[in-house]
């Protein structure tokens, strides 16, 4: 395939449209062309009154020599797996999130017939736990936001975008599209799914695993792990219903628990793993109306039929943090993201047509362990359990979650009345003074940061827009050490994805869970 030069584009126009206009551009017969593809597209805002659409579009084409002056596509190639793995036993997955999805997938597709725990209910039954939170507050701690088929971004934008360069990537991509994903994620230069795609295909693929030979035991979930001669032997799972436990005999886990399976950390500390505190973040959720941060990003000139509006902010405080925006949602909804029984956590989420009326991002400030009392390596859990168990009083101990306007926030006074920005925290919020809850220097950084990207994105301190509390779970909050071969401290135990503090975000979870099958299927014994 041939690269052509990227065309800019100024006026709604069909596609067709667009690629004839580039063959005109650089001289390419019509007739030569068999068939051509979207390579890259990207919205250019820099200029607000100029505002245009990028494309890079790939061809096939007759007459090649014709065309010598134009660049080959090179799509990224796998790097190539020597297998070697001879073990009768079946690998273990601990957990179904991407992670764990995609391991499941690579050690399926190798024939090693993987067995899946996943302590919450397949996709179609935690809907249902999910709608019946946002609708009547009732939280079933294993069937949630952050737990069951899919992981944590089940219910979100399905944002794919992310900070690592790796040759996987691509192959989670297509992945994504082969089971039900918009092709659209293959070219778009910040592609998401939306959770009403997420939900489908997670479904097509769990049964493309399980027809390769994966086995999956849902509302399961591990609870014990047996050792021999620092070796892993065994896993114990138990029946989240009927607490009924089974064993599988195993040389090799996958634990990919995701950032808030705190009882599974325990456990991991209690058989010997050796885990440490590390970095993460704890904030607010803000909202704003998504057709003003249209017209900030976008401008009010152009006439091109453009997509809800995103951001990216961060500022460095002269006292040392760091405040920045996170996983924005345009067009999208707050979350109830709680997983532990009487806590109150935000993150956000939208579909894929991203029409909603609001937009809503986390505003977070950086904390160390050294924020954190006492020396657990699980003192960063108990630091955002206590800040969630507070949400949880102040938003009136119902999973209603505290809300404040941003101005009053800015002039530390409680909230008494909604301006034109309303909440679309589900199953309800109660308008009070966040200040009372946050530690002092997260509120600190945090005025700071808002009236700081106030001066970059106009009408980011709208006094009207709103604060939902709390962010805590940016990232994991510990870290489970691996070495080199990806394997922690007892033989046979792979910690992987976010929980285990190797990834942030849908993408690198998936790419995390490729790597550490692959160096399972590479090891002949463990
Ligand atoms: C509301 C929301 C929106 C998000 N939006 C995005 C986004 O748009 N883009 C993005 O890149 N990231 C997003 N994220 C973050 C993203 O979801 C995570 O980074 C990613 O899911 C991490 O993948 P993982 O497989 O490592 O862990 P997880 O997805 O957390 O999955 C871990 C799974 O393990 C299971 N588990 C844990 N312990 C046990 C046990 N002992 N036994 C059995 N099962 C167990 C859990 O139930 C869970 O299903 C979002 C997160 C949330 C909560």
């Amino acid at each position: 395939m041939l690269k052509l030069p990227i065309i800019k584009i100024k006026q709604n126009m069909p596609l067709e449209s667009i690629v004839k206009k580039a063959l005109q551009k650089n001289n390419i017969q019509a007739k030569d062309v068999l068939s051509w593809e979207i390579l890259k597209k990207s919205v250019d805002a820099r200029k607000k009154n100029d505002v245009c659409l990028i494309y890079s579009i790939g061809i096939r084409v007759k007459n090649k020599n014709n065309y010598s002056h134009l660049e080959k596509v090179v799509k990224p190639t796998l790097p190539s797996l020597s297998y070697k793995r001879n073990s009768s036993l079946s690998p273990v997955i601990v957990g179904a999130g991407p992670a764990g999805l995609f391991a499941a997938l690579w050690l399926a597709e190798a024939g090693t017939k993987p067995i899946i725990l996943e302590q919450g209910k397949t996709v179609q039954e935690r809907q249902k736990d999910v709608d019946n939170f946002l609708a009547m507050g009732t939280l079933n701690p294993f069937s949630n936001i952050q737990f069951g088929e899919g992981g944590a971004g089940t219910f979100s934008d399905g944002k794919l975008t992310t900070g690592i360069h790796s040759p996987f990537c691509h192959a989670v991509l297509e992945t994504f599209v082969k089971f039900g994903a918009p092709s659209s994620i293959l070219y778009e230069s910040k592609p998401h799914i939306g959770t009403d795609n997420l939900v489908v295909l997670l479904k097509n693929m769990r049964e493309y695993i399980q027809n390769k030979g994966g086995t999956f035991y849902f509302e399961t979930k591990a609870v014990d792990f047996e050792t021999k001669k620092g070796k892993i032997t065994s896993v114990i799972g138990e029946n989240v219903r009927d607490q009924k436990k089974l064993m599988w005999e195993t040389d090799c886990i996958i634990l990919a628990i995701g950032h808030s399976s705190r009882d599974t950390f325990q456990k991991a500390m209690d058989i010997g793993l050796s885990l440490v505190p590390k970095n993460f973040s704890v904030g607010v959720r803000i909202e704003h109306l998504q057709e003003k941060i249209n017209e900030a990003q976008w401008g009010t000139k152009t006439s091109l039929k453009l997509p809800a509006a995103d951001y990216k902010l961060a500022y460095h405080s002269p006292s040392g943090r760091s405040c920045y925006t996170f996983c924005m949602c345009p067009g999208g909804t707050v979350m109830a993201s709680s997983s532990d029984l009487g806590t109150i956590v935000t993150n956000g989420m939208s579909k894929y047509a991203r029409d909603g009326i609001n937009a809503n991002s986390a505003v977070l400030v950086n904390v160390t362990p050294d924020d954190f009392p006492g020396n657990s390596p699980l003192r960063g859990c108990i630091f955002q359990r206590q800040l969630e168990e507070k949400a949880f009083a102040l938003g009136g101990s119902n999973y209603f979650a505290p809300v404040q306007r941003v101005e009053d926030f800015l002039l530390n006074r409680p909230t008494t009345h909604l301006g034109n920005v309303k909440p679309t925290y589900l199953p309800g919020v109660n308008l009070c003074n966040l200040t009372t809850i946050l530690p002092e220097f997260v509120s600190s950084t945090l005025r700071e940061g808002i009236l700081y990207f106030d001066r970059k994105l106009n009408g980011f301190a709208d006094p009207d827009a709103l604060l939902t509390g709390v962010e805590t779970r940016s990232s994991s909050p510990v870290r489970i050490l691996r070495n080199e071969q990806l394997m922690a401290n007892i033989k046979g135990i792979y910690p992987c994805g976010e929980g285990a503090g190797y990834a942030g975000g849908i993408m690198s979870a998936a790419v995390d869970g490729i790597k550490c099958a692959t160096a399972i299927l590479s090891t002949s014994s463990i």
